[in-house]
């Protein structure tokens, strides 16, 4: 981390993030690997607003991880999703707001997580 000021914010999670970010080093390197690139211009990156992932202690620690990498000079994109759940109830799909899980369209309880738990590697702008 030098370089950086130390940022009191991230201390108690920027372990977690640190962690994701070396794994989306590997698979940005890997990309690049495979198209037979040395260059990455564009990494996208998606957080789920239920996947316990704060996207600026992610970013925090994505400018850590690429240094000395093929991406060292790539831009880091980070969307946050909203979560989705479905309903048994009912059958929909609906987001929902913070941890309410509840489902928006008729109120019952009984709902699955399908979107917005997870973070991941949307795309990857290599340079051919
Ligand atoms: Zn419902």
């Amino acid at each position: 981390m030098l370089g950086y000021p130390p940022d009191r914010l991230f201390t108690g999670c920027i372990m977690h993030e640190l962690s994701l970010a070396m794994s989306v080093k590997d698979i940005v390197e890997e990309a690049a690997k495979s198209n037979g690139s040395t260059k990455v211009n564009e990494v996208n990156i998606v957080v789920g607003s239920f996947s316990s992932v704060v996207p600026d202690a992610l970013e925090f620690a994505l400018e850590v991880a690429k240094k000395g990498t093929i991406f060292e000079n790539a831009r880091i994109n980070i969307r946050t999703e909203k979560a989705v759940v479905n309903c048994s109830e009912c059958g929909k799909d609906t987001e929902i707001e913070e941890f309410n899980f509840k489902c928006s369209s008729c109120g019952s309880g009984a709902v699955r997580v399908i979107t917005g738990d997870r973070m991941y590697v949307e795309s990857i702008d290599i340079e051919s």
